[in-house]
C-alpha cells in the first residue's frame, strides 16, 4: 500500500476543506467502489477525506405528496429500513432492497452511487426516473444534468454531493433483471408516471443509465404495458458483452419495462 493522508471531516465545510488542502483528494463514503478501486491502483489520491461523520449528509426528510430527500451519506440499508420513505416512496425500498449484498447495502450510499455513476447501478435510474434533484455543496443539478456516461457525472472537482431529493409521482415502480452474482443490473427500468408526464429510465444496458422516450411518449397516451411491445428497441447502442449481447438487452428492456409499468399499475 502506498501512504496517503487521512482527514476524518467534522461537517461539510471541513470536508471541503480537507479536500483543498490536498492536490489529488477524495471523498470517502462507504468504500464499496473507492477502496477496491485504491487496492487495484485506479485511483491514488494523496488524501481520503471520510464522510462518515459528517451528521449533515445523514437523514431522511418527506414533505408528505412533494418530495422526499435522502442525504448523501445514508446506506442503502437506511432507506430500506425507512418507514417514512416506505410510505411516500415504497419504490425505493423495493429498488434498494435488492442492491447487492447485505454488506454492500450497509456500507454503500445513495451519494456515492450516483457519484461513482457505474452504468449498471440501480440508485442512477431511481434518481433520472424520478426526476430528481441533486443537491451539492455549490448548487442545484436536475437529473437530466447529471449522468454524463460511464463513470462520468456533472460534478465538478471538489464538489460534494449532500442530498437528493425526489419528486414524488403517482405511480411508480422498479424492475431488474440482475447479474446473478454481482446483483448489478443486466438491465433495470424504473417508470414514473407523474400525470403530466411519464419518465422511463434503465440502468445496465448502455454506456450510462438513460431515458427512452420512445416508450415515454405511448405511455403518456395509455399507461399499459401492452403499447410497449410494438416498439422496437435500438440495439446498436446497447453494451455487448461476456454476459449479454445488445439484441439480449434490447430485447430485455422491452421485458423489463413491461413488468415494471405492470408493478406500478398494481397488476403483478
Ligand atoms: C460486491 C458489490 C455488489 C454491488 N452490487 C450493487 C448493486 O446490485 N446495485 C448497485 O446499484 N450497486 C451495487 N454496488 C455498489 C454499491 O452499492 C455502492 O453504492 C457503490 O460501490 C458506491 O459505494 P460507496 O457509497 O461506499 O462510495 P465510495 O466507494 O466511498 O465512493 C465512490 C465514489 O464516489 C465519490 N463520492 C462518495 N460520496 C460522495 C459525495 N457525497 N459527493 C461527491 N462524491 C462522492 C468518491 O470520492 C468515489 O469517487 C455493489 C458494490 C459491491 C462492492
Amino acid at each position: 500500500m502506498y501512504s496517503f493522508s487521512f482527514h476524518r471531516a467534522q461537517s461539510v465545510a471541513d470536508s471541503l476543506a480537507g479536500f483543498t488542502q490536498h492536490s489529488d483528494a477524495r471523498f470517502l463514503a462507504g468504500g464499496q467502489t473507492l477502496l477496491a478501486s485504491l487496492k487495484l491502483r485506479l485511483a491514488q489520491p494523496d488524501c481520503l477525506v471520510d464522510l462518515g461523520q459528517v451528521q449533515e449528509l445523514k437523514g431522511i426528510r418527506v414533505v408528505s405528496g412533494q418530495t422526499v430527500s435522502i442525504g448523501a451519506m445514508t446506506t442503502h440499508a437506511e432507506v430500506v429500513e425507512s418507514k417514512e420513505i416506505a410510505d411516500a416512496l415504497g419504490a425505493l425500498i423495493d429498488m434498494a432492497s435488492h442492491i447487492g449484498d447485505p454488506m454492500v447495502r450497509h456500507m454503500g450510499t445513495i451519494g456515492g452511487s450516483i457519484a461513482n455513476n457505474d452504468p449498471a447501478a440501480d440508485w442512477p435510474a431511481a434518481v433520472l426516473g424520478l426526476d430528481a434533484t441533486v443537491i451539492t455543496s455549490g448548487r442545484k443539478i436536475k437529473a437530466d444534468e447529471f449522468f454524463l456516461g460511464m463513470f462520468s457525472t456533472a460534478l465538478e472537482t471538489g464538489e460534494l454531493i449532500t442530498e437528493i431529493e425526489f419528486r414524488v409521482p403517482k405511480r411508480c415502480a422498479y424492475v431488474k433483471f440482475r447479474h446473478p452474482a454481482s446483483r448489478f443490473a443486466l438491465v433495470g427500468v424504473f417508470v414514473a408516471d407523474f400525470g403530466s408526464e411519464i419518465r422511463v429510465a434503465v440502468t445496465g444496458a448502455g454506456a450510462g443509465v438513460m431515458r427512452m422516450p420512445a416508450f415515454e411518449e405511448v405511455l403518456k397516451k395509455e399507461f399499459s404495458a401492452d403499447v410497449l411491445k410494438a416498439i422496437v428497441v435500438d440495439a446498436s447502442v446497447l453494451n455487448s458483452d461476456m454476459h449479454a449481447t445488445a439484441q439480449y438487452r434490447a430485447n430485455l428492456i422491452s421485458v423489463i419495462a413491461m413488468r415494471a409499468v405492470d408493478k406500478a399499475s398494481g397488476a403483478t
